[in-house]
């Protein structure tokens, strides 16, 4: 495709983290971009922790998708810990070697926009488009309040709702965990009065277990202050109405089962966000078919517990790149594009189901767990697979 006469033209629709990859995608593959962003606003603000594989990281890196600036507050273990039988002190099960790079959502996105702001890339913001259709010579027709544009390739990166999924998958609905997460992320100047536990999360990220469900607790960089990031997994409320404010439930369900430091620690008052979403996942059958192809969310959504909404967001991004490069011609670019990309989605949806139905929907007696059978319960969820948090359970901590 490099050899054609005029570049290809690509229409991205959504200009967050997938649509951000995938503009930065083409336009390294010589392509000219466009992308629509429905909101108006920066997106920048939302401030929750992302977590994604180091060796992930320094391939972004190293080939332009992210600034090597990027804050991160890397780590390499996991640690387990549950409430003490009986009491309200924290104890510790199990580590485990997992090294992780979180990331500050908003800063990944910003790397990956400036990275998407150079080159041939136009960014529309305050554009939503309203609908894609194929003309006769096969090209997609985007369509906005703007007009109609035609493109070789339109990249559907408009997230878990994504309506040009619908053009692929008409009628593919997400399918209820029928559990809730609720998220946070607190300055770290706000919790002085836990050194023990901040100690502890400077060098790993904690998974809380608790009857019902457990809570993933890490740093990431924030603007000048780190954060602590938090996400809870639970069963929902009896009474209705929890997702309008998240914070007084999460409180009561973290008083009444966590250790008392990081019940506090969830309890803070100082949250600089909060929210709580149903979990839920789904995975269209095939993730392109020409002139559409479908990008991080919109292809798929696995439940958060495998971490990797984005990153298969930023492979999604490196693997149209490569195949644009490679393959002769756009039909043949996006058939390898799903090939790859559905059987990746589709291992993410399954490994996701495992792992909520292991730690949220059956959670095991944490309390009587350790080293070993913390090991060889997720062994049994990894189920000879391999997932970039669990890189070996049993292997030791290495770092
Ligand atoms: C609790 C939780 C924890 C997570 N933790 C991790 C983690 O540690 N690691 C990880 O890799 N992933 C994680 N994820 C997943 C990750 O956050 C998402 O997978 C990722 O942000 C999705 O990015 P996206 O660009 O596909 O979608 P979105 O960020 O939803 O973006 C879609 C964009 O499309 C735009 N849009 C929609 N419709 C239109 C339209 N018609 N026209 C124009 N624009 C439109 C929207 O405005 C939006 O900006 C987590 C998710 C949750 C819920």
């Amino acid at each position: 495709m490099a050899a054609a006469t005029t570049a290809l033209r690509i229409g991205v629709i959504g200009g967050s983290i997938a649509g951000c990859a995938a503009a930065v995608a083409g336009s390294r593959a010589g392509a000219d971009v466009t992308v629509y962003e429905r909101s108006g606003a920066e997106l920048q603000d939302r401030g929750f922790g992302i977590v994604i594989p180091p060796p992930l990281h320094r391939e972004l890196v190293g080939s332009g998708y992210l600034d090597a600036r990027m804050e991160t507050a890397p780590v390499a273990t996991r640690v387990w810990l549950t409430r003490e039988p009986g009491g309200r002190s924290t104890r510790e099960l199990a580590r485990q070697s997992s090294p992780v790079t979180p990331c500050n959502w908003g800063l990944l996105w910003r790397s990956l926009r400036a990275g998407a702001g150079s080159g041939a890339v136009r960014y529309l913001r305050g554009e939503p488009v309203t609908s894609v259709g194929t003309a006769p010579d096969g090209r997609a027709v985007v369509t906005t309040a703007r007009g109609e544009e035609r493109y070789d390739i339109v990249v559907g990166a408009d997230g878990h709702a994504s309506r040009t999924r619908q053009l692929l998958a008409p009628g593919l609905t997400p399918e209820p965990a029928g559990y809730l997460v609720w998220r946070g992320a607190i300055p770290l100047s706000a919790l002085a009065d836990h050194p023990r536990e901040l100690e502890l999360l400077r060098g790993a990220w904690v998974t809380l277990g608790f009857p019902g469900g457990h809570g993933i607790f890490y740093l990431i960089p924030g603007a000048g202050d780190r954060l602590l990031a938090y996400a809870i997994y639970g069963r929902p409320p009896a009474s209705p109405g929890v997702d309008a404010d998240p914070g007084p439930y999460v409180s009561e369900l973290a008083e009444e089962h966590f250790p008392a430091a990081w019940a506090e620690i969830v309890g803070h008052g100082t949250h600089r966000t909060t929210a709580c979403h149903p979990v839920a996942d789904l995975q269209v059958p095939r993730a392109a078919r020409a002139p559409l192809l479908l990008a991080g969310d919109a292809a798929g959504v696995s439940r958060p517990h495998t971490a990797s909404g984005a990153v298969k967001a930023l492979q999604d991004a490196l693997c149209l790149e490569r195949v644009l490069r490679d393959e002769p011609t756009v039909g043949a670019a996006l058939e390898r594009y799903a090939d790859e990309r559905t059987a990746a989605g589709a291992h993410l949806v399954e490994l996701g189901r495992r792992m909520g139905r292991a730690q949220v929907e059956g959670t095991p007696d944490w309390a009587a767990m350790g080293q070993a059978e913390v090991d060889d319960w997720f062994r049994g969820v990894l189920a000879g697979t391999r997932h970039y948090l669990y890189e070996q359970p049993g292997a030791g901590v290495t770092a």
